[in-house]
């Protein structure tokens, strides 16, 4: 990756004009992404002077800057609150901790990777996502959505909570992308998710649905779950093979939360 020039942004103002003067301007996270592409960039923007790098607990949910690092994430006392600690258990699985003191939550749920940890965990709750200058979509909606978001993702809101949850990530070696990732909690509902599909982590809604109007069935939830579930190829694993790991953590995942 080329950059022509490094700009550190004295606003979200001027920081979101660069972004939308032109498709080769770049918001800079951890950069650890970014790094990875071809493309050259022209202006990279930096956002790091503009207080996007706290976390803080507020009656509701908890406020994560996006630029608060997948390290200072993981060993937060406010995020190993919710859900049992699920949350930094997930953050804390991926790569070494010289690389998630780099990576950012912002760069990693912004990014929507099929692979994302990140994002499998999160959905496990309900979350807000807040772009600048306006909008506020949930993380439901925003997987869902295609494309990415106009603007420059500022916050995301995680509502407090305290789930039962269970995370899995499956790989071949330690500092591995996931073959395939789930999260499954339960507070009054249950959320049940599953990533690294290879596409990108989605709800199983029908399996939630059955459950969360009273089904008990651990085995019936697993099968309207596989039945809803697009689970393909990719180059470390076959969908058949995902098929398989789906079923297996799906099960265990319900059995450990109910
Ligand atoms: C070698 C390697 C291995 C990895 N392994 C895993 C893994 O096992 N599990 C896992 O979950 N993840 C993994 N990741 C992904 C990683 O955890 C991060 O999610 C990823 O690097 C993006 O975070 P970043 O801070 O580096 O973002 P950057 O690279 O800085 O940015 C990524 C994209 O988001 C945009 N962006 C960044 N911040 C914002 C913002 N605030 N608003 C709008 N746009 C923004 C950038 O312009 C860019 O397009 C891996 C990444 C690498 C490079």
């Amino acid at each position: 990756m080329k950059v022509n020039e490094y700009v550190r942004a004295a606003s979200l103002e001027e920081a979101y004009s660069l972004k939308k003067s032109s498709p080769k301007n770049k918001i800079l996270g951890g950069g650890l992404w970014l790094k990875k592409g071809n493309g050259d960039v022209d202006k990279l923007i930096d956002l790091s002077r503009l207080g996007l790098d706290q976390i803080k607990e507020e009656k509701d949910y908890v406020s994560v800057g996006a630029l608060v690092t997948q390290r200072a994430f993981e060993t937060s006392p406010i995020i190993k609150k919710i859900g049992g600690g699920v949350l930094s258990d997930a953050v804390h699985q991926i790569m070494g901790p010289a690389f998630r003191n780099s990576a950012t939550i912002g760069g990693s749920v912004y990014g929507k990777y099929g692979f994302s940890d990140v994002i499998t965990a999160l959905l496990g709750f309900k979350v807000d996502l807040v772009f600048y200058p306006e909008e506020v979509i949930s993380l439901d909606e925003y997987v869902k959505k295609p494309g990415f978001a106009d603007g420059i993702l500022t916050e995301v809101r995680i509502y407090k909570s305290s789930a039962k949850s269970f995370f899995k990530k499956v790989k071949m070696t330690a500092l591995d992308y996931p073959i395939l990732n789930v999260c499954v909690t339960k507070d009054k509902d249950y959320r049940i998710v599953v990533g690294s599909r290879p596409l990108v982590a989605c709800l199983c809604e029908g399996a939630m649905k059955y459950l969360n109007e009273g089904g008990k069935d651990v085995d019936q939830a697993v099968e309207l779950a596989m039945q809803e579930l697009k689970l393909g190829d990719s180059m470390s694993a076959k969908g058949e093979y995902r098929s398989h790991l789906a079923r297996v953590y799906l099960k265990r995942a319900l059995e450990e939360v109910k």
